[in-house]
């Protein structure tokens, strides 16, 4: 077998990164993580995960990831802190050619190079991101029981976001610079519903200027609708206008739907549109989107893998 030639890269070192690296060290491969340019991925920047099993401490993301991470060295994955800057799938030994210039020559490729949120661009988002700004309810949403949110998005996501609030928070405020949805009319309708209890506020043809806060958290955001410009009172703002997957640099080697998102399920739950080249956590994902649903699409990319080794 030719040395140069490795088993498994696995591009990124999220959740489903360093969870598919744990399988395949299990599996024998070898695997070689390219950790990216946020080495841990998304959940790094987060205070608190209330949510992954098995720890009712809530542990910040940052720890939570290094103990991954360094589980999956100590079984024998191999980092390299680089970033993956060219792939090239035509071949049954895959190319992956790194920021450095080196070049990764492999039989299996398992991309997961996660997602990102799209926001709004202001400046006072950013500043209240994690103090009240958020982009995912099922995250955050346990954070504002009996609290006042909005939701600012007119899409499937938007409602989604606004219908799971509603069972949490007081009052929920549907902000959209439209007047017209594209969410399904099934969740518009389920949403409209609760209007009339009060614990739904539309409030159309509106377009967030601002989110405003006393320094630590959000009290309020600064709304312009028809001409004048309102403020509404309200512990939390979800984002939800769409995600981002990290995938440009595969546009040309595998199949994308048309937002990025990576076609999975050729074969195998995992594997993408090239033979060998298997996805996995929310660079294949526009539904779930969490830390241990990426973690378990990392597990079967992982075991997926091992099966196209073994053939
Ligand atoms: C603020 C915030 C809070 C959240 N809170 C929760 C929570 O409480 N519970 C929960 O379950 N989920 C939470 N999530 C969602 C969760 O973080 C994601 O679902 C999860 O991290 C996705 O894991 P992933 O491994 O698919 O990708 P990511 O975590 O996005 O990791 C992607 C990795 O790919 C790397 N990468 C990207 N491009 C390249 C490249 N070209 N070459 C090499 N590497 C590359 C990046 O460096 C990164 O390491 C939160 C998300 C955010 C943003």
């Amino acid at each position: 077998m030719n040395q140069d030639i490795l088993n498994t890269v696995i591009i990124g070192s999220g959740p489903a990164g360093w969870t598919a690296a744990i399988y395949a060290c299990r599996s024998g491969l070898n695997p070689v993580v390219v950790s990216g340019p946020e080495v841990g991925g998304q959940l790094t920047t987060t205070p608190e995960i209330g949510n992954w099993p098995g720890r009712k401490d809530s542990p910040d993301g940052f720890s939570l990831m290094q103990s991954l991470q360094e589980h999956a060295v100590s079984l024998g994955t191999a980092v390299k802190s680089d970033t993956v800057v060219k792939a090239d799938f035509s071949s049954d030994i895959k190319e992956l050619t790194l920021s450095s210039g080196e070049v990764l020559k492999t039989r299996t490729v398992i991309i997961s190079t996660g997602a990102k949120a799209k926001y709004l661009g202001l400046e006072s988002e950013e500043k209240y991101k994690g103090k009240g700004v958020s982009a995912c309810a099922t995250c955050d949403g346990f954070f504002f029981r009996n609290k006042t949110v909005a939701v600012v998005g007119g899409g499937s996501a938007a409602f989604v976001e606004a219908l799971y609030l509603s069972n949490i928070a007081k009052k929920v405020y549907l902000i959209h610079r439209r007047e017209e949805f594209r969410a399904e009319k099934i969740m518009v309708d389920k949403l409209d519903a609760l209007r009339d209890s009060g614990k739904v506020e539309f409030v159309l043809n509106a377009k967030v200027n601002e989110i405003i806060g006393d320094g630590n958290k959000v009290t309020a955001v600064s709304v312009e609708q028809d001409g004048s410009v309102r403020k509404i009172e309200l512990d939390g703002v979800f984002v939800a206008i769409g995600h981002k997957a990290a995938t440009d640099i595969f546009k040309d080697q595998i199949e994308l739907y048309e937002d990025g998102v990576i076609k999975v399920g050729f074969g195998s739950a995992t594997q993408t549109s090239v033979k060998g080249v298997f996805a996995a956590g929310d660079c294949a994902d526009r539904v779930y989107r969490q830390a241990i649903t990426s973690a378990g699409e990392g597990c079967k990319a992982a075991l997926d893998a091992e099966k196209y080794l073994l053939r």
